[in-house]
């Protein structure tokens, strides 16, 4: 296909009439199997790109079409779904790390897979240094040359918001031969292509805003053809994790607006941030659009102006206030999760992420209590009028 700009391959990559309906909209391929029109190996070796569909766990039309629009939009090689975000994160660890290897990873990240990475040290052996992402210095003294394989960060991260610089750990990693894994869901394509800046795999949760709309999980691993061949042997038809068709068509159709969503939550998001900023309640906003943000100028240059829609803030007799406020919002969702349409908040207690999520060394352990105190409320601007949303908050905060 022509390279057309990001707007246009956000609708048509990937897409294609069916010739028999002559639909203009991707028809859904529900089907488990294929009907052959010859006879077929039926082993790991009968599937690729250039192969008819046989079987859906392999490779079905729909899924594709997504993979096909994602790796257009991140300028990847190659695209490979899941069912879940944590499902293509668990690909990439399993296919890049054995026993005995060492792990560089940042310390505060998706509670998921921090958690993990925790388990894997015991269950695989798989030693972990964390690192804080802003100390260049704290990586180059975590990495065992020889020993560490994988680099995993992610930019801007969940929940406090810490931008990483991805040339700059990029060129640490393959100084000593390991490849860098980036989770760019907080920043999406339309924020950040980690692979032109120096990243060997991009993992995205597709719950989020990618589908954008709350109603389907998925996850994506992008790479280049050389890795995705064990990634899509052995995790997907052999692990066997695959995304669903249909919420692959539904996670099209919400990719389809990425590019107009994206802006749009950056600017509610950047409305509420500076809005908190001034509230005399709210003690600290971590949001890469500020610049009182510590990330700021890394995220000037890496991130289009395009901040996204997470926040985290910390407020005086936070926890107080959030035993209130799951009964007084209205508009505002008390839920898990983000990157969706409808605004959702939630309150991370710092004792109770510490001890679940987040087990640190001394001194991270120390900033981490620094910047969260008491715990920390994270939200998750959705596309509703940014007055309207601070509002409600307003009335949350003189509870
Ligand atoms: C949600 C999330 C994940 C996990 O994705 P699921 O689709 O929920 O499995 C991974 N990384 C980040 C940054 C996330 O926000």
């Amino acid at each position: 296909m022509t390279k057309y700009r990001t707007r246009t391959q956000a609708i048509h990559a990937g897409e294609s009439i069916d010739p028999a309906t002559k639909a203009s909209a991707p028809n859904i391929a529900m089907s488990n199997s294929f009907v052959m029109s010859e006879i077929s190996g039926f082993s790991i070796d009968a599937f690729g790109e250039d192969k008819p569909f046989v079987y859906s766990r392999w490779d079905n039309p729909t899924v594709r079409m997504l993979e096909d629009k994602l790796a257009a939009l991140e300028s990847a090689e190659a695209c490979s779904c899941f069912a879940s975000g944590m499902a293509a994160t668990s690909a990439i660890l399993n296919t890049t790390l054995k026993r005995g290897d060492h792990l560089v990873a940042i310390d505060v990240h998706y509670s998921g897979t921090a958690e993990l990475i925790r388990f894997l040290r015991d269950s695989v052996g798989i030693e972990t240094t964390l690192v804080d992402p802003t100390d260049l210095g704290m990586i180059e003294e975590a990495v065992q040359p020889g020993r560490t394989k994988l680099f995993w960060f992610e930019t801007p991260s969940n929940p406090l918001l810490t931008v990483t610089d991805i040339p700059a750990v990029s060129e640490l990693a393959h100084q000593i031969g390991a490849k860098l894994v980036i989770d760019s869901t907080l920043a999406t394509p339309i924020a950040t292509k980690p692979l032109e800046l120096g990243a060997d795999f991009v993992v995205h949760s597709l719950s989020k805003y990618i589908g954008g709309h709350g109603d389907a999980l998925g996850g994506a691993v992008l790479c280049n053809s050389e890795s995705m061949k064990s990634i899509r042997d052995h995790e997907r038809v052999h692990i066997g994790g695959v995304l669903s068709p249909f919420n692959a068509w539904l996670i099209a159709r919400g990719l389809a607006t990425l590019p107009l969503r994206m802006p749009a939550h950056t600017a509610s998001a950047l409305k509420v941030a500076q809005f908190l900023e001034t509230h005399p309640r709210v003690t600290r906003v971590l949001y890469p659009g500020l610049e009182s943000h510590k990330g700021h100028e890394i995220a000037k240059r890496q991130m289009q102006e395009c901040w996204g829609g997470l926040l985290s803030f910390t407020v005086a007799d936070g926890k107080a206030l959030a035993q209130r406020m799951p009964t007084h919002v209205e508009i505002i969702h008390y839920a898990v999760s983000l990157g969706s349409h409808r605004s959702l908040i939630f309150w991370m207690e710092t004792e109770e992420m510490l001890r679940s999520s987040f087990v640190l060394p001394p001194s991270l352990e120390r900033q981490y209590r620094e910047i969260t105190e008491e715990g920390i409320f994270r939200f998750a601007v959705g596309l509703e009028d940014p007055e309207d949303l601070c509002e409600e908050l307003t009335k949350c905060l003189d509870l």
